[in-house]
């Protein structure tokens, strides 16, 4: 969209379809600006009263005096709280991703150590699963931002959890193959039935509406993966058929352990 055409460099007769052309461009970029920023602030602000909310009932369950069944109600609200809070979390990486005003910072990451933390940031929703890194030492670094690759790391973790059986089995590789260093989260979960994987990464997609809501998740997971892969010069792609649980990889450029 930044590109505009050159109308002094244009024949004569052309000119004021160019001058048109590029006046077009330029209120598409503000209304697109306006949007984004929208988006953005709205999910800002939306972000306060949702953690005011969120500790206000957490405090009643504490309290414990509520009624057995008014407790199941408060515990509905919390899960409702957290998909939200989820999602608007979501929305305002999106936001600045699509308004190019995200902060990406460039360091050099090692991506056994991203993954590890990435495992440890789930936590307790990796209890019921059996997961295992395998690693290159430290060998296998790229320069970006620390905190976004362990979150696109974390994404297809949680995912990979979230979609397999309780006792299924995830295996993260952290590995370099031909100047590119690679991430590869694979589980033996359901898998994706093939007429899904291309539509997989786009925002709010899934494949099963109803059972992916009741598993939680925001629909905006892969697409946040995607825009993280994509603004360290990288790629996402996944391999997966129903039955043979699923494989997701992670593309970085590699940067030279030495220098
Ligand atoms: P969600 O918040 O719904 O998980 P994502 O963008 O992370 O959103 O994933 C989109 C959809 O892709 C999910 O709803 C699910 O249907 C499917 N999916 C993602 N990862 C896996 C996986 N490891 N195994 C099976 N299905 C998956």
């Amino acid at each position: 969209l930044s590109k505009r055409l050159d109308v002094a460099a244009m024949p004569l007769e052309l000119r004021e379809l160019g001058t048109t052309f590029n006046g077009t461009l330029d209120r598409l970029e503000e209304a697109f600006g306006r949007l984004t920023r929208f988006t953005a602030d709205a999910s800002h602000e939306l972000r306060t009263p949702l953690a005011v909310l969120r500790t206000e009932v957490e405090l009643a369950l504490r309290r414990n005096r509520e009624p057995d069944e008014y407790r199941e109600a408060l515990r509905t609200g919390l899960r409702a709280v957290a998909r939200m809070t989820e999602l608007v979390d979501g929305l305002m990486v999106l936001a600045k991703a699509d308004a190019g005003s995200a902060d990406i910072e460039r360091t050099r990451v090692e991506l056994g150590a991203a993954a590890t933390e990435a495992v440890e940031a789930l936590g307790a929703r990796a209890r019921a699963q059996s997961i295992e890194i395998h690693s290159e030492g430290n060998a296998v670094q790229v320069r970006g931002d620390r905190a976004l690759l362990r979150e696109a790391i974390e994404n297809l973790l949680s995912n990979a959890v979230r979609y397999n059986e309780p006792g299924g089995r995830v295996d993260v590789a952290v590995r370099s193959e031909g100047g590119q260093a690679l991430v590869s989260v694979r589980d033996d979960g359901p898998g994706i039935p093939a007429d899904s994987l291309d539509r997989l990464f786009d925002r709010f997609y899934r494949v099963d509406e109803a059972r992916s809501r009741a598993q939680g998740g925001s629909g905006l997971g892969l697409s946040i993966v995607r825009w993280i892969a994509e603004a360290h010069g990288g790629t996402v792609d996944v391999a997966s058929s129903p039955g043979e649980g699923s494989t997701f990889t992670l593309r970085l450029p590699l940067v030279d352990g030495a220098s």
